[in-house]
This record gives C-alpha cells, structure tokens and sequence, in this order.
C-alpha cells in the first residue's frame, strides 16, 4: 500500500482525532524513518518520547523475540520474574521506592492521583497541578492538565483540582490549604512548551507537602529513562519526591507505564484498590529491562548531556542568524527552539525535506531526537532547520 491508499482507508475506517502528517510510516532503524514510498526521513522527535534509544534498537528488539517465544503475557494473579527485575532496576535508578506497572503515562499518573487520595485523610483530596501542564487524557489526568483547550466539550472536569501558574512560589503557596492531598507538576513541562522548574519551586513543592501532610507527584512521562542526561528529570535538583510516574521511553517502542512510589506510601494500595490487567506483562517487561540495560551498555546517559549540549550550540547559532527564533532552552535532549511566530509551517518544510521535529504550543519547536543521536545526525538535522528557516523564518 502506498500512502494515499492508506489514508483512504484511515478517511474510512479510523476516527480523525489525530492531526496526522501526510506519510505512512512503515520501517524505523536507530534515528531514522522510512514511508510507505522509501523516503528517509531524520527523526528528531522519535515516537513522541517513546523511541527513547532509536528505533527498533537491537538489543530491545531482541529481548522482545527472546520472551515473545516463551511467554506474552501472563495476569497479575502469578508473580512475573521480568516485573520484578524491571521494578528493582528502577528503584536502584530512582529512590528505592517500588512500583506499579500500567500501560501509558495517562494510567502512570492515574494510579498517582489515585494513591495520593488514599494514602492521604478522607479530608485532603485536592490536587495542585500547574498551567501548561500535560498529564493525559484521561477523565482524571486531562483534569489534571491545566489547559482549558483539553477540556473543551467535556464539562464538567472532575472535582477537586486547582490550577497555579508554573513556577510561581507565591501562588502555590496560597493555594496550599489542609485540603490538598498532593501536587502534580512536570520537571520539565513538555507539550507546555520545555519550561523548566526551578530549583526554589521544586523547593517549595518538597517543603509544603511535607508541612501538610501531602504528597510530592513527579509526572516523568516525558522527562523520564535519560532524555535530559539524568535517569529521572528531579535528578536535576536537590528534592526526593514521593512518587513519579513514567511511560514513554520505558518500553522502547512497547506499551508500558509505571508508578514508583516509597514503601511507606506503597503499602497503602493493598489487594483491591488499584489494578491493570495488562500492566507489567512479560513482553513489556523484557522490553523495559533492555531499554535500561541498553542505557548503561552504550553509555547513553552521557551521550544524552553531551548531544543536548552540541545541539543547543548549534541551535544558538541558528539564533543568531534568524530573529524569528527568541530562545533556545532545554536540559539534555529535551530542547525547545521559541519563536515569534508559528512554527507549523517550518515542521512541514523540515519534513518534504527529510526531517521530522515537532511544534508545541503554537511556536515552540521540539527538537527531542534519540538519546543514541550522533553529532553528525544533528548536524543533518541543523542544516535541513537551516534552509526551512531560511525559507519560512
Ligand atoms: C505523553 C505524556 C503523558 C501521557 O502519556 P500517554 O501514554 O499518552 O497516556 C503524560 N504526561 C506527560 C508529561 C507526557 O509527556
């Protein structure tokens, strides 16, 4: 099928909820992409977050064929080594808290939200999050996104949610009352634009929960499994949250989230109060397992912080010579490109040129590539930037 055959079919048979670009995706290898027609394209937002090491890495692909030939899935009702031996890998990455296993960022921050009310008193159940957040798309996590555009057409929200300004020390505190059960915000709010927090407001969040009993909610989704140079995006700052939530990247390609929380909160979701079905199964667990061992393998971490470095210099470069763009910021391989001006047209440009990236609220440009990104990819990627902004800029 080439790519107008299967956009016929998706006019027919798929629901239109998505803006799709025009190409039909069949092949992905390390940070590039091939469509339907043989084009390859340099990927620059590989799977949204989601192909954290590259497409189709090696060693992922391989533990997914290994297991898939002795078990896909087995139920929660038996124990599963390979959940075992994910949740202790990333205990010893995080903060030695345990883990839940669910199957997207949206169940990660649910089990969240759901643990922070149970653990709490019957009195506390409000949750802060921030503007310009994104948390999912559930009924409770795109409540939780503090974006009145996610909830327009499906009033009314679910009660019990407050909204404060991203950053802003002064509003948090004043919303904090004897009601509030947790904060949930971002490290670094991704589809709000890149923004990242400050080390005083991680400060504050940290310093009110534990003066009102409440609980500290890191949604890592998106900042999570190396992207920004660390394992976990709070890695960046001096606080030890309660709980963060992860997706993304965790299964390299493979559907899965997880919750990690301390063993104190933990032991409050006893049998009954909080389940999924598909959560944690062999196949996605033994994916989860080789995305951290191919982590550690090529030395990705360090490759993440170095690559973000060299991109950003690049970027600045590109700054200077086109006023459109007002700022580059980001931490690791999390970089926002801000402009002046919408930035749909240059994500269409870089793309009939062989580059994908993304644009975020309107005019932030993401530029988010695998953490196996070569220097020699981002200068493929700068020069293609380069002639779009040229033309459109
Ligand atoms: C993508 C994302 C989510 C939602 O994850 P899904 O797997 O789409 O449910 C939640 N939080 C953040 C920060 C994200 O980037």
């Amino acid at each position: 099928m080439n790519t107008t055959e299967v956009m016929d079919m998706f006019d027919k048979y798929v629901v239109a909820n998505y803006k799709r670009l025009p190409r039909a995706i069949v092949k992905g290898e390390g940070n590039y992409l091939y469509d339907a027609e043989g084009n390859k394209i340099l990927d620059m937002f590989p799977g949204w977050a989601v192909s954290g090491i590259g497409h189709c890495h090696p060693m992922v692909v391989e533990a997914i064929r290994k297991q898939a030939g002795e078990l896909l899935h087995i139920d929660n009702t038996f124990y599963i080594p390979q959940q075992g031996q994910l949740a202790k890998m990333l205990s010893q990455r995080a903060f030695g808290g345990k883990c839940f296993f669910c199957n997207s960022g949206a169940e990660a921050n649910e089990a969240a939200l759901k643990l922070a009310r149970r653990f709490t008193p019957r009195e506390k159940y409000k949750f802060i999050t921030a503007e310009g957040s994104f948390h999912g798309r559930t009924f409770a996590t795109v409540t939780a996104t503090a974006q009145p555009k996610y909830h327009e057409g499906f009033l009314p929200m679910l009660p019990g949610f407050e909204y404060v300004p991203f950053n802003d020390v002064d509003a948090l505190q004043a919303a904090f009352t004897d009601e509030v059960a947790g904060v949930m915000i971002e490290p670094i709010q991704g589809e709000g634009g890149i923004n990242m927090a400050t080390e005083e407001y991680m400060q504050t969040i940290r310093h009110l929960c534990d003066a009102n009993g409440a609980v500290m909610i890191l949604d890592e989704v998106q900042t999570g499994l190396g992207r920004t140079g660390k394992w976990f995006g709070y890695q960046h700052y001096d606080v030890q949250p309660d709980v963060i939530t992860m997706a993304k990247a965790l299964g390299g390609g493979v559907a899965i989230g997880a919750m990690m929380t301390t063993e104190h909160m933990a032991a409050c979701l006893v049998p009954g109060t909080h389940a999924s079905t598909f959560g944690g199964n062999p196949l996605a667990c033994a994916a989860g397992i080789a995305v951290l061992e191919a982590i550690k393998a090529d030395d990705l971490l360090a490759n993440a912080a170095a690559m973000g470095k060299y991109a950003v210099e690049r970027l600045t470069a590109l700054k200077d010579k086109y006023p459109v763009i007002t700022q580059i910021r980001g931490t690791g391989l999390m970089i926002g490109i801000q402009l002046n001006a919408p930035g749909a047209g240059i994500v269409d440009n870089c793309l009939e040129k062989g580059l994908r990236i993304n644009c975020t609220q309107g005019n932030v440009l993401r530029f988010m590539p695998s953490m196996t990104v070569t220097p020699e990819q981002i200068d493929e990627a700068m020069t293609i930037l380069d002639s779009a902004l040229a033309q459109e800029g």
